[in-house]
């Protein structure tokens, strides 16, 4: 059993766990543990379909320490002349730049990737299951509560036809579940799924690139 020794504890290293922390250690001389289940700071972005990008300027987003980007109008394209909007991969190196030469460079935040915040207090690693207390009256900031469900990673809110499954990559990891659980929205049963839902079923068709609502990416269903 290990010991965090910090006056914050921030659960979650996705834009909300970074920009806390960044404007944290910018007005505070605190020690921080920030910590995330996932394995680097970006949060949903680091599970997002390739082709996803900010609905809004780049300029806006990120932490306030650091413009992501370079501040530039797009130069071609069919939002020329609009800002600049940054692609998953883009977000995702730039909060890994960050938390690299500001929080943890400053020697007063420590990253722990990989682990999870547990409902008793306790924070434990996915890999080694260690667990570790928090020692004195440290702050715990939860950082996720606003978490948005992406496609990538969420059951789509519609229902699926029996028979439809399928995968370029595993069909065993990739096949949707006979009877879809009952936390599905009772909308029309097949719809017609879109691009932006991230998945495709039978009665669409499948491209390599849609990915699958089941996490894999790249997957796509067989008609
Ligand atoms: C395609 C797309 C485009 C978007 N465009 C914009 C935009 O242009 N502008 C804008 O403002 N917003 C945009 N958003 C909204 C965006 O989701 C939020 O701005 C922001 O990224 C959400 O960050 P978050 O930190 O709240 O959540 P998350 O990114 O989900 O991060 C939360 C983190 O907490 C971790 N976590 C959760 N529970 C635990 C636990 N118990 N223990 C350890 N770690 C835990 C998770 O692993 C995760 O990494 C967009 C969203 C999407 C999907």
């Amino acid at each position: 059993m290990g010991t965090i020794e910090a006056d914050y504890v921030v659960v979650g290293a996705g834009a909300m766990g970074m920009a806390f922390t960044d404007a944290l250690i910018s007005h505070a001389d605190v020690r921080v543990a920030l910590l995330d289940r996932r394995h680097a700071p970006g949060g949903h972005w680091l599970d997002a379909y390739p082709f996803v990008r900010l609905h809004r300027a780049s300029a806006f987003y990120g932490v306030a320490s650091t413009l992501l980007g370079d501040g530039r109008a797009q130069q071609h394209g069919p939002e020329r002349g609009l800002h600049e909007r940054a692609t998953a991969a883009q977000i995702c190196a730039y909060y890994d730049s960050v938390l690299t030469e500001r929080p943890v460079a400053s020697g007063r935040v420590s990253f722990m990737p990989c682990y999870v915040w547990t409902d008793d207090g306790r924070c434990v690693s996915t890999i080694s299951g260690e667990r570790h207390n928090v020692r004195g009256p440290a702050r715990v900031v939860n950082a996720h509560y606003l978490s948005p469900h992406i496609p990538a990673t969420t059951m789509p809110p519609f229902a699926v036809g029996r028979g439809a499954q399928g995968s370029s990559r595993s069909t065993s990891s990739c096949e949707w579940p006979t009877h879809p659980p009952s936390t599905w929205s009772s909308g029309p049963a097949r719809r017609r799924p879109t691009r932006a839902s991230g998945c495709l079923t039978a009665e669409s068709t499948p491209t390599g690139s849609a990915g699958c609502a089941l996490g894999n990416r790249g997957c796509s269903t067989a008609r």
